[in-house]
């Protein structure tokens, strides 16, 4: 199983209109920071507030009338993708999440008409219920990163970047089970095999980068984080975004939760631009200076799905409780 731009082009057309064309925007502060231009792909303005319905939407869509309905676990993003693209089918969609899920986001995938199921307080155990469905109601299982449907569907959001800027020589993709990058890497080394694609993940419960230091997929603990959306493991039996990104990513880059806390300060008191922890992960890595762009550089701006609250108090300065950890406040200044 592995995917090929062809797959990425043929997933093009199934999201045209509904979850594609997203602006891609130079950021001047970054740049400044950077000495590159460095430019951010705005998949925060999905119509669902993050990538996730691209490669959802294509998913869905490639499933005949007759299946009983969708289920998928996810942090939240995946599960509000595939909501949104069962009710354009007019599918009956369950989403398993575990409690470290943001409110924010249950509630946003219960507008959309999707049943929503908490169970336990891991991914893995949302992925075990979500399994249950699959065996006990008939429902197609949608895995959020590692079903090619899905990577074919995030690969497009790569196709976009190089087509507006062949010459960029550097993407940072935020980075959890992989889906997203594994299709960005296809697409955009198709493209330019000589494009470097640095992955970004949390310090605290990075499991495609504990796997890919093992050599095969392995279980890591999860933490509560600002990048929640980053959180969960890629499934000890990975078959698909595992091996492309073992082949195609050229890093991975870890950025702490007070580099995660700055860089949302920074998109927004610069950029004015609203976006969850997950979706700053690669402003965070340059801004840390553990990544130094050698050209133009592009990062994807993920999602938007937070809960407002822990928003607004990172804006003011407050401090923030994220599970265990108490992540100092500090007002934002250049
Ligand atoms: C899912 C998600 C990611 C990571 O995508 P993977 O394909 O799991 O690596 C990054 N940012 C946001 C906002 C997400 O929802």
């Amino acid at each position: 199983m592995g995917i090929a731009l062809a797959d990425i082009l043929a997933a093009r057309r199934v999201i045209r209109g509904i979850a594609d064309a997203t602006p891609f925007v130079p950021s001047p502060f970054m740049t400044a920071v950077a000495g590159q231009d460095f430019l951010l792909k705005l998949e925060n303005m999905q119509p669902v507030g993050a990538f996730k319905l691209r490669g959802a939407l294509n998913a869905v869509m490639a499933l005949p009338d007759t299946v009983a309905g969708v289920t998928c676990c996810s942090t939240g993003n995946h599960g509000r993708g595939v909501a949104f693209a069962a009710a354009m089918r007019g599918m009956k969609a369950v989403i398993c999440m575990s409690r470290l899920v943001p409110q924010t986001k249950i509630d946003g995938i219960r507008a959309l008409g999707a049943e929503v199921r908490i169970v336990g307080a891991t991914q893995d155990a949302a992925m075990m219920e979500s399994r249950r469905l699959c065996a006990a109601e008939g429902l197609v299982e949608i895995s959020p990163f590692d079903d090619p449907q899905v990577v074919a569907g995030q690969g497009t959001i790569g196709l976009e970047m190089l087509e507006a800027r062949p010459d960029l020589t550097m993407i940072l993709v935020p980075l959890s089970g992989g889906g997203l990058a594994a299709g960005v890497s296809v697409a955009a080394k198709a493209i330019n095999p000589r494009i470097r694609i640095v992955g970004i993940s949390m310090d605290r419960g990075a499991a495609m980068h504990a796997s890919l230091q093992a050599g095969h997929p392995v279980e890591v603990p999860e933490y509560a984080s600002f990048a929640d959306s980053l959180g969960g493991g890629i499934g000890l039996e990975n078959r698909l975004s595992f091996p492309l990104c073992q082949r195609h990513l050229d890093a991975i880059v870890l950025v702490t939760e007070d580099e995660i806390r700055r860089a949302m300060q920074v998109l927004y008191f610069e950029d004015r631009i609203v976006a969850e922890g997950a979706a700053v992960v690669g402003l965070a890595a340059v801004l840390s200076g553990k990544v130094r762009p050698d050209g133009p550089t592009g990062t994807i701006v993920t999602g938007r799905n937070l809960d407002m609250e822990t928003f607004t108090r990172i804006m003011a300065g407050q401090d923030v409780q994220i599970g265990e950890m108490t992540v100092k406040g500090e007002r934002y200044a250049p």
